[in-house]
């Protein structure tokens, strides 16, 4: 039975709502935040596993330039210095990424920078001179101006086909034009500044975030949605937005991604976090061995085991977890539609992945909650 009347009712205890519950917190405004899972923390959460840290909705590494937001998370909780570096895996042959100094010494045997561009320059000729002056259209056109065939077939076409469930030439080019191309031998994935993950696990993020907060998980907002609707003042809504309003214009599409993780009697057994497979014929994007993430040196060998986690990316059907939005022409507009309604809203806020409808990465939902007002 609830007694108290709050300011803000948070409808997800995800990365938006946790933050955005501190804040209000922070101003002296009460909140109530609830979640359909058995757990809170949304996506970011971790099972614990043979005392090993399981990113159970997939890998996740927090980067940001943003000092404001790294000091505000590692006030939560300290950070440790992970640095992303995955390596490539087609058919055996073994590749650095993001496409760097090592990687196009991998592929062409080049060993400094002016020569790997003169091989980038002939590989990426005959995709100029096909597009005759106009913008690529698509990914496909994208890459191959970008890096050339090489690099596009061993490394692009059959992770983004398999990533996407779509041919390369009909996926549109920005997915591909966030990928750093460097001259220098640097494996970090990320350009950003500042990038981790909390010691001892995403879960001491959340559980700093919402400390003091009435939370109840197992909720679903709309098996009961009139209560819900009365207990607080403000919503803040983070789930899906098209659900938010019945479906009245349709349902938004997603990717998504099914785990197959396995415990493994070695104490490494791939020897880095995340090792993606380019081939198309392997069904899976990528392994991640998560010890990997908390883990360095010869810390790696105090648990005898490890836990990894194949993804398989997959065509999102109702009863699925919604990861990815669809941004193409029609799920765009069909955003847009919802987006409409929801700007007429005076008592609730719609904030995050899903009622957003935006792919966001985590820095940037904290760095959102922070120009909001509580
Ligand atoms: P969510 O974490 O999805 O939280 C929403 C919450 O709302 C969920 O807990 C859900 O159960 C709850 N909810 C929904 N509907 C209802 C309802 N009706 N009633 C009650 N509760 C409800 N970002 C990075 O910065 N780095 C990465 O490496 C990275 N990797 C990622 C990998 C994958 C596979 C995915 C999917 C995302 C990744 N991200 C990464 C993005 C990151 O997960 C998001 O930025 C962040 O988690 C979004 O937080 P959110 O609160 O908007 O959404
Ligand atoms: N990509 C690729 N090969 C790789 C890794 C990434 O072709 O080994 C492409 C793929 O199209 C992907 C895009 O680069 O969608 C962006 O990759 P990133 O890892 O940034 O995507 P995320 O999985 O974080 O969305």
């Amino acid at each position: 039975m609830l007694t108290n009347h709050y300011d803000y009712l948070i409808v997800g205890s995800g990365l938006f709502g946790a933050t955005f519950a501190y804040r209000a917190k922070q101003a002296g405004r009460t909140c109530l935040v609830i979640d359909k899972r058995p757990h809170l923390g949304g996506n970011v959460y971790c099972e614990q596993v043979e005392g090993i840290n399981v990113h159970k909705y997939g890998a996740h590494i927090f980067h940001t330039n943003n000092k404001q937001v790294w000091d505000f998370v590692n006030g939560i909780v300290p950070f440790n210095r992970y640095t992303n570096c995955p390596v490539a895996n087609y058919k055996g042959e073994l590749y650095n990424l993001p496409f760097n100094m090592n990687t196009f010494h991998q592929m062409w045997g080049v060993v400094t920078p002016a020569e790997a561009e003169a091989k980038i320059a002939e590989q990426r000729a005959a995709a100029l001179a096909a597009l005759n002056g106009r913008e690529p259209q698509n990914l496909e056109e994208q890459a191959l101006c970008l890096v050339g065939r090489d690099i596009y077939e061993k490394l692009i076409k059959g992770y983004t086909e398999k990533q996407w469930g779509r041919p390369c030439a009909e996926l549109p080019a920005f997915i591909i034009r966030r990928l750093p191309v460097r001259m220098v031998y640097n494996n970090n994935y990320f350009n950003d500044a500042y990038q981790g993950i909390p010691i001892g696990g995403y879960n001491r993020l959340i559980e700093g975030l919402l400390e003091g907060v009435d939370t109840q998980v197992n909720t679903d907002f709309f098996a009961d949605r009139e209560k819900w609707e009365a207990v607080a003042d403000k919503i803040v809504f983070t789930g899906k937005i098209d659900e938010y309003y019945n479906y009245c214009f349709g349902k938004l599409d997603y990717r998504t991604v099914r785990f197959e993780t396995e415990t493994i009697d070695t104490a490494n057994y791939q020897g880095n976090a995340v090792i993606n497979y380019t081939d198309r014929e392997t069904p899976y994007t990528r392994v991640i061995e998560h010890k990997h993430f908390e883990s360095f040196g010869q810390a790696v060998y105090d648990n005898p085991k490890t836990i990894i986690s194949r993804e398989y990316s997959t065509e999102w059907q109702d009863g699925m977890e919604p990861f990815y939005p669809i941004n193409d022409d029609k799920n765009s507009a069909l955003y847009e539609q919802y987006k409409q309604l929801a700007d007429q809203e005076t008592n609730v806020i719609f904030g995050g992945r899903l009622a957003e409808y935006k792919y966001y990465d985590m820095a940037p939902i904290i760095e959102k909650v922070m120009t909001l007002s509580v």
